[in-house]
């Protein structure tokens, strides 16, 4: 039995990596959690997954960057169970190339997904949270939120816009509100993520990189978001920087 037991969470990006991973830890905190994403078989596997360990699971088949997917997708979690006090905002991709290669549809894609998908579900959830007066959302930045790396321009750019907006979030909705904000920032995780690295040499870097230190789990992540989420309600723990060790 933790703080978190009863409460309810939607994870977008949970079909693979760290959205599957997290909604697990939560799950197994206690919390009942709708799944969110495009690939709906993933999703009823996870569900299985946490429903075999003893938790609870609500698929929700969600597009981030179509706003009316969203609507009904969030709705149906509060229909379901009446109430919404954890968001994660996870979904995001990372394809990585040279800004004189002109992906520019891949550049489209990372800005929809990682900075409107992440509007749009914010959008969606926040009047509920307003509403009950409570709640924590967690905005996946990354360690290219705070730095920036070469054939990452794009991929920075969105992951800074998630960190600026986490701030702004936060002070304009944390007090207000009553509600955490949480600017979660990961180094290397082992995920899917880079296997829609389409530049080859980029996808030969990456592969060097895991060659080269022991990355953290999604888990790991999933960790660090239970940990803020079961801090005491006066404490808001803003940002989270967490890295492999070898990542330095
Ligand atoms: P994965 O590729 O394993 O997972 C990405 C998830 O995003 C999938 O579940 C995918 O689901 C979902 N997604 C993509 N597009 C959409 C969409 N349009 N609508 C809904 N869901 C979508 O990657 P990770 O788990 O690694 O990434 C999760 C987050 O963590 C991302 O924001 C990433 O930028 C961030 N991050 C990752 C790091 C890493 O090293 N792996 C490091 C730092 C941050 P589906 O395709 O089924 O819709």
């Amino acid at each position: 039995m933790t703080n978190l037991d009863g409460k309810i969470a939607l994870v977008t990006g949970a079909s693979s990596g760290i959205g599957a991973a997290t909604a697990m830890k939560l799950a197994a905190a206690g919390v009942k959690v709708g799944i969110a994403a495009r690939r709906v078989e993933r999703l009823e596997d996870l569900k299985s997954r946490i429903e075999a360990a003893g938790g609870e699971a609500l698929v929700i088949e969600m597009d981030v960057v179509d706003p009316a997917s969203v609507e009904a997708g969030v709705q149906s979690l509060v229909d379901a169970y009446g109430a919404i006090d954890i968001l994660v905002n996870n979904a995001g991709l990372m394809p990585l190339s040279d800004i004189d290669q002109f992906k520019v549809d891949e550049w489209h894609r990372m800005v929809d997904v990682n900075i409107k998908g992440l509007l749009n579900t914010t959008a969606a959830v926040l009047p509920q949270m307003i509403r009950q007066h409570s709640g924590h959302v967690f905005n996946l930045s990354s360690i290219a939120g705070r730095k920036v790396f070469k054939g990452l321009s794009v991929y920075c750019a969105t992951k800074h816009a998630v960190a600026a907006f986490s701030d702004g979030l936060r002070m304009e909705i944390g007090a207000k509100h009553n509600i955490r904000v949480t600017c979660i920032q990961p180094g290397a995780v082992a995920t899917e993520l880079y296997d829609q690295i389409t530049d080859p040499g980029y996808r030969q870097q990456m592969d060097d990189l895991a060659s080269q230190m022991t990355f953290l789990q999604g888990g790991d992540i999933g960790d660090t978001i239970v940990f803020a989420a079961q801090a005491p309600a006066h404490v808001n723990v803003a940002e989270l920087f967490v890295l492999p060790v070898e990542q330095g």
